[in-house]
């Protein structure tokens, strides 16, 4: 990293949309450089069990696609420059940006930040996290070999996380707050024949409860307060975007994701948002793939062409 220059460029992220974009960048021969936060990172995907709905890739497990998407940057020379983003500095030249103790000055950011894990903020959550409270199976999981546990969701996440969890754990409980769930069908079939998994719907939970480790949960169920005795408990009940650093630079959405079109144009000139982090419809490793060129298209017109 070069404290001196002017980059076309920061990508900020190291996820699909930001690897995407790096391939992109280079192609487009921008000078650009990555900053990650997590060490030769590749975002949530390394945690996913198996992504089957990625073009040409069929059940690849999540760790290894991204370490591919990664490989992929490195193999055509990618800088990456390891630290955590303070601070976002709109200056005369472009942005500056606090990474770590360093500053970064740039024309443009490819912000793709990503998301992180949303918590259940119940009793007990924080106390038992690592404990008997994880919000990764594929961390996790192997803990609970022929063990109980129960996945708290319904979406892709937890779908995904309690078939996963069948495999390994005794049984697992699939605690969802509605009567259907939002993950996709052919998952939820694949759920439905598994007979180690115990699905519990309008299930609201209440408390988390234990001793040196979490134990039990507690559920308002049918009218009736309930517990559920477990091993270990997977959180996935969603994600939040990672966006508070551009508070008051960019316009936000309601749910703080960064407001851009599929042209991954943001209202702050020269802040490009792409990934989970933007606003869109679907948030998928593949619309992430396809956000990190959208968005160095973009950045290429910004600095080179049309732009209004
Ligand atoms: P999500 O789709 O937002 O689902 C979150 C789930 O958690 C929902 O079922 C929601 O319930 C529940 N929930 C939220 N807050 C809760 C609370 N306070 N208490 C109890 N339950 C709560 O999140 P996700 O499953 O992490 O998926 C995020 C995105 O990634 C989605 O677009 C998904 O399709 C995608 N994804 C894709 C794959 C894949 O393609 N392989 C894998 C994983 C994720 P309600 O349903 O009642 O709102």
């Amino acid at each position: 990293m070069n404290e001196n220059k002017i980059y076309d460029t920061v990508i900020v992220g190291s996820g699909p949309a930001g690897l995407s974009a790096a391939v992109y960048a280079k192609r487009a021969t921008l000078d650009f450089i990555v900053v990650e936060k997590e060490y030769q990172g590749t975002g949530q995907i390394s945690e996913s069990e198996c992504v089957d709905n990625y073009l040409g890739l069929y059940g690849e497990n999540g760790f290894d696609l991204g370490e591919k998407f990664r490989n992929h940057a490195v193999e055509l020379g990618t800088e990456f420059y390891n630290g955590e983003l303070k601070e976002i500095i709109p200056d005369t030249n472009g942005y500056r940006l606090v990474v770590s103790d360093k500053e970064i000055l740039s024309k443009t950011i490819i912000y793709a930040a990503g998301a992180k894990h949303k918590m259940l903020n119940v009793k007990g959550e924080t106390e038992f996290s690592g404990k008997g409270v994880s919000y990764c199976a594929i961390c996790d999981g192997a803990f609970y070999k022929d063990r109980t546990v129960a996945v708290i969701g319904g979406g892709d996440t937890a779908l995904g996380e309690a078939e996963y969890l069948s495999d390994v754990a005794k049984k697992v409980f699939l605690v969802h707050r509605r009567d259907s769930f939002r993950a996709n069908k052919a998952l939820q079939e694949r759920i439905r024949s598994k007979n180690n998994i115990t699905v519990v719907l309008n299930a609201e939970i209440l408390e988390i409860i234990g001793g040196d480790r979490a134990e039990q949960i507690k559920i308002a169920h049918d009218g009736k307060t309930e517990l559920i005795r477990t091993d270990g408990i997977f959180i996935a009940v969603g994600t939040t975007p990672e966006s508070s650093l551009l508070k008051g630079i960019a316009q936000l959405s309601p749910g703080g994701y960064v407001a851009a079109k599929e042209d991954c144009i943001t209202s702050a000139r020269g802040i490009f948002a792409a990934g989970d982090v933007r606003t869109k419809p679907l948030r998928q490793v593949i619309t992430a793939a396809a956000d990190g060129a959208s968005a160095v298209y973009s950045v290429e017109k910004y600095l080179f062409g049309d732009y209004s």
